[in-house]
């Protein structure tokens, strides 16, 4: 087995007497260890972040630019590696973390774009005669530390979409990876100080969840950008003083299908999206509403493509669902699925587990209050529910806790425009399933899905703040 690999603080490659164990989801076999940073390396990890920030503070937006371009090179021509580990801490198929490092080269790409970009405003203050000669002038500055908290099941873009932007605004970055999924965090820093970042301002450290609530409530750090589970997110806003908080969290994401829908396609973009990574994904299709008249229609297109998903090693290049996370995750999903059938709901596809792996799974006859529609299920499970009028759809999406997106499959531009009015959601698709993202676009939610948007460009300007200049020309 390899050493297990240091982490990193402010530059500094480090070891420690703990060492924790990574598990290959498929196996359960140990396909990695790091050290863990203890008390006083994360103190170390601050002070060297507060001192970067004299130093980024001060960099130019063209010296930003280069570094993130330099890292996406880097990405690019070490993607196998990437997703590689990946595949080995995650459980994700290969192609999905192909995929992933291709992304996150991209998030990059676009990060040095925006780092060139932080514009402010010239406001003439002339409104009456009070400001007669008077010009406002706006400009953004970076803020300090920034906190990069990630979940597990995007390892490496979830990190890049808090580290591009944080970098391109000209702040230090301390990254805190999934306790499950260190590895790929741990090359990412390697490769941000090989792109010239200042080395005092990079740290990545894997470490227990209590150091990581220090960090959190930490007066030295500006901000904490999070993305994981409901609760620890609002738990960390809770604890984290006056600092500002971006909250990327979960939900339980819905499709409407319209009577006018492309049949096919809905199925065929269902069958996509509440399937891939094992339904790990923050916008994966939870729960679809069908009109009545297409309802039979729907089933019939979308059981045998569910039914013929290949489940299995993620290594193998053929796997369309590997295993989930851990055998806990797949247990507690499945016991909601067992739950809903205790209370009337009918297993049309899948429906049974073994260890991780999870049959992609189709629900139906499930009620609204089942914990298979109401909580996040972060599982190959999909409920399939029949509506008669259009308003009863779009009341049945927003009858969860969460708003992340969600997708309405319809042609007809006055139910288009009903579903932007109605929905509270972060982003409403048209055509096509909530399970979409493009990373330059604004993404995050409302309600308990989070707080602030992410996308370099919206991120950046979460981790910048306004100061304004008045100039009396008079
Ligand atoms: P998680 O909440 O268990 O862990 C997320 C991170 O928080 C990990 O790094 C973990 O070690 C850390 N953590 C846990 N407890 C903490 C505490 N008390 N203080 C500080 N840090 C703590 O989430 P997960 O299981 O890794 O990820 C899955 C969740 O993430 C799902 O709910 C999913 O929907 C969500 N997610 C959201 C997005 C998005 O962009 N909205 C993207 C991906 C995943």
């Amino acid at each position: 087995m390899r050493d297990p690999v240091p982490f990193l603080i402010g530059g500094e490659r480090r070891r420690s007497a703990d060492v924790a164990d990574i598990r290959f989801p498929y196996t359960g076999d140990v396909a990695g260890c790091v050290f863990l940073a203890g008390d006083g390396d994360v103190e170390d990890a601050v002070r060297a972040a507060t001192a970067g920030f004299a130093v980024t503070r001060r960099l130019p937006a063209y010296a930003r630019s280069r570094v993130l371009d330099r890292l996406a090179d880097l990405i690019e021509e070490r993607g196998d590696e990437l997703a590689e580990a990946i595949v080995l801490e995650a459980g994700k198929t290969k192609t999905l973390a192909r995929g992933e490092a291709a992304r996150a080269a991209e998030t990059i790409r676009i990060s040095a774009e925006e780092a060139r970009r932080i514009h402010g405003e010239i406001l003439p203050l002339d409104w009456n005669s009070a400001g007669e000669g008077y010009t406002g002038y706006t400009r953004r500055f970076p803020i300090g530390p920034i906190l990069c908290i990630t979940g597990f099941n995007f390892p490496l873009n979830l990190a890049c979409h808090k580290v591009g932007p944080a970098i391109a605004a000209g702040n230090p970055v301390i990254l805190k990876p999934a306790t499950k999924t260190p590895l790929t965090a741990l090359l990412l820093g390697e490769m941000v100080l090989d792109a010239g970042f200042p080395p005092e301002a990079i740290s990545v450290l894997p470490c227990t969840t209590g150091r990581a609530e220090r960090l959190v409530a930490d007066d030295r750090i500006a901000y904490v950008s999070f993305t994981g589970s409901p609760d620890v997110g609002w738990h960390i806003k809770a604890i984290a003083g006056r600092k500002r908080v971006g909250l990327e969290l979960g939900g339980n994401a819905a499709a409407v299908v319209c009577e006018d829908a492309d049949i096919v396609h809905a199925a065929s973009r269902v069958t996509a999206g509440a399937f891939s990574n094992a339904g790990q994904v923050c916008i994966s299709v939870q729960r679809v509403f069908v009109h009545a008249s297409v309802y039979d229609r729907f089933l019939d297109e979308l059981l045998p493509r569910v039914r013929s998903l290949k489940v299995g090693d993620p290594r193998q290049d053929d796997t369309d669902v590997g295993p989930m996370i851990s055998p806990e995750a797949a247990a507690g999903a499945h016991e909601k699925v067992a739950e809903a059938v205790r209370e009337g709901a009918r297993v049309l596809a899948g429906g049974s587990c073994d260890g991780t792996l999870f049959e992609p799974t189709v629900l139906v006859d499930t009620a609204p209050a089942m914990r298979v529609n109401r909580t996040e299920i972060f599982a190959p499970v999909v409920t399939v529910t029949p509506y008669d009028a259009y308003a009863e759809a779009l009341a049945r999406v927003n009858d969860s806790p969460f708003g992340l997106q969600a997708g309405v499959f319809t042609r007809d531009m006055r139910r288009i425009m009903q579903a932007l009015e109605e929905l509270r959601v972060g982003g409403v698709v048209i055509g096509d399933i909530p399970t979409v993202r493009m990373d330059h676009m604004p993404y995050g939610g409302v309600k308990a899905s989070g707080l602030g948007r992410e996308g370099p460009r919206y991120a950046i300007e979460e981790m910048t703040e306004m100061r304004l200049m008045v100039v009396n020309a008079g």
